[in-house]
Formats: C-alpha cells, structure tokens, sequence
C-alpha cells in the first residue's frame, strides 16, 4: 500500500481521535487542523495558534500519535507547527456520524456566537451578565432548594453551610442564570466577584503558563470574594488545570470566600475528576434544578411577555407552556419564535396562529417510537446491518450496539424485559436485563456513551 495523501490520512486519524474525545474538546482542539507533510516516517500537524500547539504537545499527543499509527504504522513521530490556514474551509469530514459530528460543531458555533453577541453585555472584570438577575427569576418547587441556598449565599456570603454551593442539572433550567444573580447582587454590593466557565478558567490557565504569568494568575484568583465557576464537568480529565483549580479552591475556601460551581451532574458522576476536589465539592451544599411545572412555565411566558411589553393572551400561553416540554430555553425560543412572526399583525395573537408557527416543534414530543425504530436507527448510528444486530454474533462492534438497542427500549420506551428479548432475536429475559444493567453503569462513567445515547435519542425522535 503506497503512502495516504494527507488530507485522507488527517481525515482518517480525526475520525479515531474524535471517538476518544467529548465533542466540546474535539471541536475546540481539532479544528482547523491539518497535516502539511510526512516524511522519514514523520507527520507534520498544522494547527491555528500557539495555544493549540501547546495543548495537543502536553495533552494529546499520544491520542495523536497513537490514532495516525492505526492508520499507518510506519509513523514514527508527530510534530506541531502553527499556520493559520487561509481560505480553506475548515471541514473535517470523517466517515462515521459526520452529521452528528457536523451538527456538534455548528451547535459549538452557535454557543461561540452567541457569547460574542451577549459578550456585548458582558462585565469585563467580572463576567457577569447584568441581565441576569433574581428579579427575573421564577422560583417553584422545581428549583426551590437551589435558590434558597443561592439567596443564602447573597446574605451570607462565605457561610459554611452553604460552602461551596453545587448546583447540578439538565441543560437550559436556570443554573447559569441563577449563578450570574448571585453574582450580580454581590457584585452591586462591593464584592470581587469573578464569573468563568471551567473552560474559560483552562484556557486562561494554560495561556497564564504558556506565558510565564502563573503567579499573575495566582494573584488574580485569590484576590476574589465570590469565585463562580460554570459547567465544572468540563474540568474532568485535564489534570493540570483540576490541581490548579484545587489550590486556587482551597486558597479562597479557608479564607472563607465563597465558591458557587455548576454542572450538568453531580460531583460523582463527573468522570476523570479526582477524588479530593470531588469530597471538596460535597462539602457544602448540593442541589439540582429540573423542569418546571405546567403552571410555572406559563409563569415563565408571562414574564417574558412584560419584559418586553408584548400582549399575548393566557390560553396562547399556556398552549406553549403544554407543549414545550423540554427546558426553559426551548419555552423561551417557542415564545421568540411566537413574537417575531406575529410582529406585523395586527390582531391579537390566536391559538391557531400559534398552533402554526410551533407546528415542526411542537410534533416532536408526541411521536411514537417502535422497537423496530429504535434498531433501525441504531443500526444506522453505529453502521452495522439490522440483521447482525439481532442475530447471534458476541463481537464488541455489534454486541455493544445491541445492548445498548436493549438500554434504549427497556428506558426510553419502558418495553419489558421478555418482550425486548424476543424483538431482538428472541433473546431471554436474564440476557436483557445484564444488558440494561451493563450500559446503566457504564453510561455514568463514560463520557463518550452518554453522548451517544443522547445523539441516538435525538435521532429517535426526529424525523
Ligand atoms: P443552564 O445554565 O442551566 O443551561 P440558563 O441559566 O442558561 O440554563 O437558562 C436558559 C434560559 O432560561 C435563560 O435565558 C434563563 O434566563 C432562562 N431561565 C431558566 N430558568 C429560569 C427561571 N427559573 N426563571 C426565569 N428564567 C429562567
Ligand atoms: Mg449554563
């Protein structure tokens, strides 16, 4: 076999590392990446920046390395190189999931996108966005406890009780917002207060030692009275910044400064975070937010509308409120959607008109999914033939698609266990129930099957 040509082999070798990775660092890492050359058996990556070069050498080149030797054993060795490519799209196309992927990455645009627009309201000292505030905060059962503790903390910032605060929960129910209210009311009140993602606080962390300024850094972080540090899963894995992090906790925790920190789930469930800033993050207090309730999400609505002085009738309210069942962002998005189409009528909004605009949303939740749905679609997501998935062939490559056709119809569709062993190829019911019980724990640890299984689910239950 002759030589790959470089594009076909980066392409390649992206397409490996991409399986290893979270979206979220695949995309940030991997984009706009290229390889320039091959020669005496060594590749020659391109990369956009200094900062990205830094990272992959100390955080991924044995990823790296490892996945172009899958590909072509003969390679020895990998070097970085910066230089902004110009012009060329930055397509990474890979065989598997590239819609999946491509879509992750758009989605990663929209958030870049959307945090320069709303960075226009952004405090630079602090990071806070002014807007997001208690006044405009509804509270009901389902986020009782988390704003309880977060007006608590307003009051008594620094009080042990609540110290640190851990709120966790799906995404778009109010984490961000209640976290930034904290801040904000501090803030006003003469407290440093400092808002970053874990993101953010990794790239300011690598940048601060890339350049010789740690104790720049140092200085900066513990000059403050409120640390709030957003979306903390993505500090799982990245060592260096988990044992920066863990000092600049410490340094402010016995000082008795105040910590607020967020995530998707709780401290246990964030795979590759050490043990010590996992018993640090159940020391104070933790609690989840979830979504409201019927009556609250018209409550929502209602809000929205005085905020921006639109009028719009109860029963129209309440028919988005029935049918947006997904997250406060979404019952927001509906309302947008609402307002902006209605804008040149005159009328009042109708039900009917509503009923028209959220029609393709709106659909979607009453779908009806079948088991033989849920193969089809998880023999395409994982490129096997439907007949293999529920035939006897025990390789990995299939068996782990089947279990996890099993998972999703024993807990999305609530199947039983001897009517799921017998659609998939008239399997026992013990044999169901190892497989729901293996792809259970395993999902809680595994980064990669938990954003599979939310891609399959979404697949599911669109068109
Ligand atoms: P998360 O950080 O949990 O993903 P956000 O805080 O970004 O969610 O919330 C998404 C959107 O929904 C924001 O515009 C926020 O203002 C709004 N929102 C969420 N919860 C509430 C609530 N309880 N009351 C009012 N608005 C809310
Ligand atoms: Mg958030």
């Amino acid at each position: 076999m002759g030589t790959m040509d470089n594009e076909d082999l980066w392409q390649a070798t992206l397409a490996d590392i991409e399986l290893q990775l979270t979206p979220a660092n695949f995309t940030t890492w991997f984009r706009n990446t290229s390889v320039s050359s091959q020669r005496d058996s060594e590749v020659v990556v391109c990369v956009p920046n200094g900062f990205t070069k830094t990272w992959l050498e100390d955080r991924y080149n044995k990823v790296v390395l490892k996945a172009l030797r899958n590909i072509a054993p003969s390679i020895r060795g990998v070097r970085y190189t910066v230089q902004a490519r110009r012009g060329t799209p930055s397509a990474i196309k890979t065989k598997r999931q590239t819609t999946e992927r491509e879509s992750a990455i758009s989605a990663a645009e929209e958030v870049v996108n959307q945090e320069s627009f709303e960075a226009l309201a952004i405090d630079k000292t602090t990071g806070l966005n002014p807007r997001y505030t208690f006044d405009s905060f509804i509270v009901g059962s389902f986020n009782e406890l988390a704003h309880a503790a977060a007006e608590a903390i307003t009051k008594r910032p620094g009080d042990p009780s609540y110290n640190p605060l851990f709120i966790y929960g799906g995404v778009g129910l109010g984490k961000t917002h209640l976290l930034q209210a904290v801040g904000n009311t501090l803030h006003k009140a003469g407290k440093v207060v400092r808002y970053i993602s874990s993101e953010r606080f990794t790239s300011e962390l690598v940048s601060s030692l890339n350049n010789h300024r740690m104790s720049e850094f140092k200085e900066k972080y513990r000059k403050i009275d409120v640390l709030i540090v957003d979306d903390i899963q993505f500090l799982g894995r990245k060592d260096k910044s988990q044992e920066e992090f863990f000092y600049t906790f410490n340094a402010l925790y016995e000082n008795n400064k105040q910590l607020i920190l967020s995530a998707d789930r709780t401290p246990k469930s964030i795979s590759g975070l050490e043990e010590r800033l996992c018993s640090r993050f159940e020391g104070g207090m933790i609690t989840d937010v979830s979504f409201p309730e019927l009556e609250t999400r018209i409550a929502i609505l209602k809000q929205r509308c005085q905020e921006r002085g639109a009028v719009v009738a109860d029963e129209v309210l309440g028919y988005i409120a029935e049918y947006i069942q997904k997250n406060v962002r979404e019952l927001e998005g509906a309302l947008n959607l609402v307002l902006a189409s209605t804008r040149t009528k005159s009328e009042a909004i109708s039900e009917e008109d509503v009923k028209k605009i959220l029609k393709h949303i709106i659909s979607r939740p009453k779908k009806v999914v079948t088991p033989k749905r849920v193969i089809q679609t998880i023999a395409g997501f994982y490129e096997v033939s439907e007949k293999d998935l529920l035939g006897k062939n025990r390789r990995k490559e299939i068996a782990h698609p089947r279990q996890v056709a099993m998972y999703i119809m024993r807990n999305t569709l609530k199947n039983s266990y001897p009517f799921i062993g017998s659609k998939i190829g008239g399997r026992d019911h013990t044999t169901i129930m190892h497989a729901c019980d293996k792809i259970g724990e395993a999902i809680k640890v595994d980064d990669i099957l938990r954003e599979e299984m939310d891609l399959i689910t979404h697949q599911l239950y669109s068109e």
